[in-house]
């Protein structure tokens, strides 16, 4: 990557700032257009909210039932054309609404029939009501007490870092330089003001350099106004940072394949249990913050509210001691106002256009990640002055791109990359609660841009968002194996378990 980089001449013409789902996009649309693309992290790809998402590519049936049908339906559209481009990340998955009132099988049935409507051509299968025996057959573990039936739908499910890992792939396959351990410190303005470039520095060697751009893209999420600031003092904050969480348990909560969702918490959200990855997922929140930081904690009273909330519906009630792992991750909703609910703020995205000539881009949700990006791309590059050209990412197959994936196991997430982890040999799980492997950390150094533990536990693989524990007490044998690839030194290996065992114990309840 820095081969590309040092090998590049003048400005670039686009650089994009933040390697989330956002700047990941942009890159992507950028290169696929013909644009010279400079994309900066300034930790890990998808160390921001990208891999503490829900795992769903939905349209949101909350949104629906808040009438906001076009959001839907793009999200949607977008659901679709994601499940087409990376089969080997986004699955389609049944969700039932537990009814325990009368009223809920028609109300929550017309609803569903609805939003199955609205998918067109890109619907994932008919919603439809459930006697109490087909929900209880779908749902083994539901609690059964006043159970009338259910309503199921059905929508995707992906893991949100690996398809990340994925997108910074087929950006480079593009053409696109995209660096990891590289924060923007600052802007650069021309003689008008204009902000034509941004200084950069390198965290492993320390060095700071300066890179010239046409335009740059400001998606760095719910960090996005400390960029506005640097390049203009003067603006107001456009974010109301929100957090949420999720807990993770063994499979046991929830057998069976589908998820349940339930469409009104006592707080007025909508929450899910999911089965992933072997184990069961359960969130969300919505806790309004006052700063995002890039270790957010999940608050005492956020995983309360969870584990009674999921107590309602589950027969076997999950307790503290259950939970394998807790993360939190944060909402980059656009401020509308002065509310303080931000459940009620936009899901929809936001590009700005500073005076600076800054290009924000904020908001949305993973789903619509694409979409997200061809926006932006066709409004920066008409700044820019680049020459025009259409969006091709509609039908751009995803890196790993594998319709039958299925067929290697846990692998299946590397989709046509498979093959190339099981070459590796180093087969043997490396602890017994994680199927993960050695070929996969090797994996991840050798081809995925990891260059620490935490990127091979939290992020490469998903060790540390299933079982915490589990990822502590294997961190010192993938320590090892990164340090062997990476060239690092034995005290190297040490620091690297201290620091990630330190970051690991928030995620222990
Ligand atoms: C709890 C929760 C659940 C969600 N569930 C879903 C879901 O199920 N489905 C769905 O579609 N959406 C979901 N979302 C929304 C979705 O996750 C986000 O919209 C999306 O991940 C935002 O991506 P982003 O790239 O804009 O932000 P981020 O992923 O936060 O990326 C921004 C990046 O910018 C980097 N950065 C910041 N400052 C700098 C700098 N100075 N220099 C370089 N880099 C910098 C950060 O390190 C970060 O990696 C959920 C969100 C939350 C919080």
């Amino acid at each position: 990557m820095y081969q590309r980089l040092r090998a590049h001449a003048g400005p670039w013409d686009m650089i994009v700032v933040g390697g989330g789902a956002t700047g990941a996009g942009v890159a992507i649309d950028g290169a696929t257009r013909g644009y010279d693309v400079l994309l900066l992290e300034q930790s890990d790809f998808g160390k921001g909210t990208s891999s503490r998402s829900t795992k769903l590519v939905h349209g949101g049936v909350r949104y629906l039932e808040q009438g906001n049908v076009s959001l839907v339906m793009e999200a949607l559209k977008e659901r679709g054309l994601l499940l087409q481009n990376a089969p080997h990340l986004v699955r389609n998955l049944g969700f039932v609404v537990p009814n325990y009132d009368w009223w809920e099988a028609p109300f929550y049935g017309i609803g569903l029939k609805l939003y199955n409507l609205l998918a067109g051509k890109y619907g994932f299968g008919a919603s439809r009501i459930l006697s109490k025996e087909e929900t209880l057959e779908r749902l083994p573990t539901l609690n059964t007490e006043g159970l009338r039936g259910g309503v199921i739908y059905f929508d995707g499910q992906f893991d949100d870092s690996r398809l990340l890992i994925n997108l910074v792939a087929t950006a480079y396959e593009q053409g696109a330089v995209l660096l990891n351990y590289a924060p923007v410190t600052d802007v650069t303005r021309d003689g008008e003001g204009f902000v034509d470039g941004v200084v950069v520095r390198d965290m492993e060697t320390g060095e700071e350099f300066h890179a010239q751009g046409k335009v740059v893209v400001n998606a760095t999420g719910p960090f996005c106004d400390d960029l506005r600031r640097k390049a203009d003092p003067s603006v107001q904050p456009m974010i109301a940072p929100s957090q949420g969480i999720h807990l993770v348990f063994d499979a046991s909560f929830l057998s069976g394949d589908s998820a349940i969702m339930v469409p009104h918490t006592s707080d007025g959200r909508v929450m899910f249990a999911i089965p992933w990855h072997g184990h069961t997922l359960v969130g969300t929140t919505d806790t309004p913050i006052p700063a995002a930081t890039l270790e957010p904690v999940a608050l005492e009273q956020e995983i309360e509210f969870i584990l009674s909330t999921a107590s309602l519906y589950l027969a076997k009630k999950p307790v503290r001691g259950d939970v394998l792992s807790v993360f939190a991750g944060i909402r980059p909703l656009v401020r509308s106002g002065d509310s303080g609910n931000t459940a009620a703020l936009s899901r929809d995205h936001t590009i700005r256009i500073e005076n600076s000539g800054l290009v924000t881009i904020c908001g949305g949700k993973w789903t619509t990640y694409r979409h997200m990006a061809e926006d932006c791309v066709n409004q920066a590059a008409t700044l820019a002055r680049l020459p025009e050209k259409p969006c091709v990412t509609r039908h751009l197959n995803v890196h790993g791109f594998h319709p039958g994936s299925d067929k290697f196991g846990h692998l299946s997430v590397y989709g046509s990359d498979a093959p190339g982890v099981q070459s590796l040999g180093l087969a043997e799980p490396l602890h017994p609660a994680l199927p993960y492997t050695g070929a996969e950390v090797v994996w991840a150094v050798r081809h995925e841009m990891a260059r620490t533990l935490e990127d091979v536990l939290a992020r490469r693989t998903r060790a540390l968002f299933l079982n915490a524990r589990a990822a502590i007490e294997m961190a010192p044998a993938v320590a090892h194996l990164c340090a062997r690839e990476l060239e690092r030194s034995s005290q190297w290996e040490t620091d690297q378990v201290q620091s990630f065992t330190e970051t690991a114990r928030n995620y222990l309840p």
